[in-house]
């Protein structure tokens, strides 16, 4: 393996977890138009482009073909906004232009919160694809149901179709025509070069499990349990289980959650959904108790 600064490590197992990258959209400037979908300077722009915001401008979301990391994260996005409109921006709109046929993660949530509490606010649109980018003049040209269009805001979140970490790509660990790795879901280990001991996992990896962070720590204790057995000569657990979860705010005061279980199928040799749950409605306690509990332990889980 060759690291950045010239030196060379020898390995007998190595894991790449690189997180994502974007496809190129005409004329987007990361800076105009930021995508905000990997946390610090990008998040931090978007948020102040927000407040700088005035009253009765219109944000826009656009939201990439599947899959995408975290599939709930942009219509929770507009949940937070919405809220923030309502009560610091009053006649501001959010306009949300989704590259699929409808709400990718938690739709029945989300529906409801846009049709009911937000409906003054928010206006969700499905199946837009973005062709080209105008930051000059915070302009998107779309194509809406087959024809081409184009809308202008305020604010533009354009959210790029996503796609592995280039050191994938570099290393020839994603096939031709793909967009992320393949894996053995027993062991994490790419599958276009079995014997070479390299472990994929989190958003980069093409098992068709969640793409998250919850699900990115239940990949990674398969794939060192599969490496442990290995270095001791034994086979991967033959029935291994992941798990994915998200609590996101519907308002300042409430928030939802799910959650999904996925179970390696030995007939398919791939992960299967095998169970999910979700909240009945928002409420309090999810948002005050629940959701920061959940991310307490995930984060001193993977971060201990
Ligand atoms: C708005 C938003 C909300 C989300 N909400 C949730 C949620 O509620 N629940 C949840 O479970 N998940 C959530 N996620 C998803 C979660 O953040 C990701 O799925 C998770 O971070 C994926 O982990 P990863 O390790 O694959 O990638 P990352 O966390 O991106 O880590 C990859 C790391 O590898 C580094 N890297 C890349 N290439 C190289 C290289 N060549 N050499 C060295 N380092 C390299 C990157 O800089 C990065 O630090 C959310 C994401 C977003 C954007």
């Amino acid at each position: 393996m060759h690291l950045a600064s010239g030196a060379s490590l020898g390995y007998e197992h190595v894991i790449l977890a690189p997180g994502i990258d974007f496809e190129p959209v005409e004329g987007h400037d990361f800076q105009a138009m930021p995508h905000a979908w990997i946390a610090g300077e990008q998040t931090t722009l978007l948020r102040d482009q927000l407040l700088a915001m005035p009253a009765g401008g219109t944000f826009v979301i656009a939201i990439p073909r599947t899959p995408f990391r975290a599939h709930t994260a942009p219509y929770e996005r507009a949940t937070v906004v919405a809220d923030f409109f309502r009560r610091k921006r009053p006649g501001s709109k959010i306009l949300i232009l989704d590259a699929n046929p409808a709400i990718a993660g938690m739709r029945r949530t989300f529906s409801t919160a846009f049709e009911g509490v937000y409906r003054d606010i928010v206006e969700y649109v499905p199946n837009v694809t973005v062709n080209a980018a105008d930051a000059l003049n915070r302009r998107l040209d779309i194509t809406r149901d087959g024809m081409a269009d184009s809308v202008t805001a305020e604010v533009i979140n354009l959210i790029p179709a996503q796609k592995a970490g280039k050191v994938l790509f570099d290393s020839g660990l994603v096939p031709e025509g793909s967009r992320f790795a393949p894996v053995n879901p027993l062991n994490y280990a790419s599958t276009l070069v079995p014997a070479a001991n390299v472990h994929v996992l989190g958003d980069s990896q093409a098992t068709g499990q969640a793409k998250s962070g919850h699900m990115a720590n239940s990949q990674a204790k398969v794939c060192v349990d599969a490496i442990l057995r290995a270095l001791v000569g034994l086979e991967p657990d033959p029935g291994p289980k992941t798990t994915a979860a998200a609590f996101p705010p519907i308002t300042r005061r409430t928030a939802s959650w799910t959650t999904a279980t996925f179970s390696y199928d030995p007939v398919t040799m791939t992960m299967v959904s095998t169970s999910s749950a979700k909240a009945p409605e928002p409420t309090e306690e999810v948002r005050e108790e629940q959701g920061p509990g959940w991310l307490r332990n995930l984060q001193s889980d993977s971060f201990a």
